[in-house]
């Protein structure tokens, strides 16, 4: 083959496609049969991680490989096959990633070595990660982040005090990673992140938030009571934040923020989660419209229910190759100069309400019950617009990025 011809290519590897299969046999035959009972119980389905812990599918390997995958299309490609057979129960197994991401982006070798590991465990031991950043008064607007640490000279410690909210595994998580403000004078510029060893004193969980979908998925508060941790844990070490903050106040702008790294490495994924729920009801819909008579023809036949399906196609489609441009990007090191990532995320997140939208349309009644699955997902796919930057957040960035200008 001559070079022009692979230069450019949307095939998925060998490996790649395996993981896929993979993946997607465990969603269909596990994930999909357990979806119903665990957005009923609204509890984290444990039964379900063991299952992926025991084939390796909820492990650090795993998730390191997809992760270092050279095309950039290992997570995206694995995430929405599991968001395809459930987004609470994916949720459930995947929300550890986001801790593990946070400390993998900008922690140090021995940081990343050591607390990694701990935020999956073993397949016996199973442990999770949560990552903390949103507050009451602190969601969009992460600058005003109010949790505070302050470092004590005498113990080399550093200790946390605040409320975080919204946390995916807050509370039940073995290692919680938690953003606070150092320096309140500097807004964002002022945070950094630290690793909150697990059994800790004076962290404890608030209230659990009841859901409006993605119910197996365990949200709740995080209390910051006098929580002290070494010097040791502020991911990236207290070396490198201590200059960040003094050029900083000497004008010179610092290259990013604690959280808005970690959003920026982890937009492309949420994308993938959201395309595997748009997918899901697709399917569903389609497989619905060439089975369900009126009139005396399927109703697929009706082309306003055959035009439904072709605008969900295309619209799924067209978000994924989104989402695998801005995934391929962050691996080979692309700049985002139109903010790819987040092109990527509000696509694929709006594409997912928009197909669940129609698939309960094209249910018609049975699409508003409880007995179809779609009702759940169209549940489930409204978080895509909020969390990890909402929709609006998106187009800011976007706004801000294409523009060069400081669009409110
Ligand atoms: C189920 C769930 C799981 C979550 N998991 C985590 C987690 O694991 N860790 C974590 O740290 N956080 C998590 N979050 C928090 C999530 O990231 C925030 O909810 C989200 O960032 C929005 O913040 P907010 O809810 O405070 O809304 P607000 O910021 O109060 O926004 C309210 C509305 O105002 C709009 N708005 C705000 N500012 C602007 C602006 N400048 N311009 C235009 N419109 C604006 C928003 O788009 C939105 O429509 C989770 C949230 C949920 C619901």
């Amino acid at each position: 083959m001559s070079e022009a011809q692979t230069a450019f290519s949307l095939d998925l590897s060998e490996d790649m496609r395996d993981v896929q299969a993979w993946v997607h046999e465990f969603a269909k035959n596990v994930i999909r049969p357990a979806a119903e009972e665990w957005d009923e119980r609204e509890e984290t389905p444990w039964p379900i991680i063991q299952e992926a812990a025991k084939i390796g599918l909820y492990s650090l390997d795993f998730f390191a490989g997809q992760w270092l995958e050279p095309s950039g299309l290992g997570i995206p490609v694995s995430f929405e096959e599991l968001f395809w057979g459930d987004a609470g129960i994916a949720l459930a197994i995947v929300g550890t990633g986001l801790a593990a991401a946070s400390v993998a982006a900008v922690g140090l070798p021995e940081q990343v070595a050591e607390w990694v590991p701990q935020m999956f465990g073993t397949a016996d031991d199973i442990k999770l990660g949560a990552f903390c950043a949103s507050e009451p008064d602190a969601g969009s607007d992460v600058g005003s982040i109010r949790t505070r640490a302050v470092y004590d000279e005498a113990s080399d410690e550093w200790v946390l005090n605040g409320t975080k909210t919204w946390a995916t595994n807050g509370g039940i998580a073995d290692v919680h990673v938690v953003v606070a403000s150092v320096y309140p004078d500097l807004g964002s510029r002022g945070q950094a992140s630290f690793i909150i060893p697990p059994r800790t004193p004076g962290l404890s969980q608030g209230q659990k938030f009841r859901k409006h979908g993605i119910r197996a998925s365990h949200t709740a508060e995080v209390i910051l009571d006098n929580v002290r941790v070494p010097s040791r844990l502020l991911i990236g070490g207290k070396e490198k934040f201590d200059t960040r903050v003094a050029r900083v106040r000497e004008g010179v702008r610092a290259g990013g923020q604690a959280a808005m790294k970690t959003f920026e490495t982890t937009r492309p994924t949420v994308g993938a989660m959201a395309l595997g729920v748009a997918r899901a009801s697709y399917d569903y819909a389609l497989d619905y419209a060439r089975d369900r008579e009126q009139f005396g023809k399927k109703i697929g036949d009706f082309q306003a229910i055959a035009f439904k399906l072709a605008d969900m196609k295309c619209q799924i489609d067209a978000a994924r190759l989104m989402v695998w441009r801005a995934a391929w990007m962050a691996r080979n090191g692309r700049e985002f100069t139109a903010a790819e990532g987040s092109m990527a995320k509000l696509m694929a997140s709006e594409a997912a309400v928009r197909c669940s939208d129609e698939a309960i349309q094209i249910l018609g009644g049975n699409g508003y019950t409880r007995d179809y699955p779609v009702e759940r997902m169209h549940r489930d796919a409204k978080i895509f617009t909020i969390f990890e930057g909402t929709s609006e957040i998106q187009r800011l960035v976007i706004g801000r990025t294409i523009t060069g200008l400081s669009v409110r």
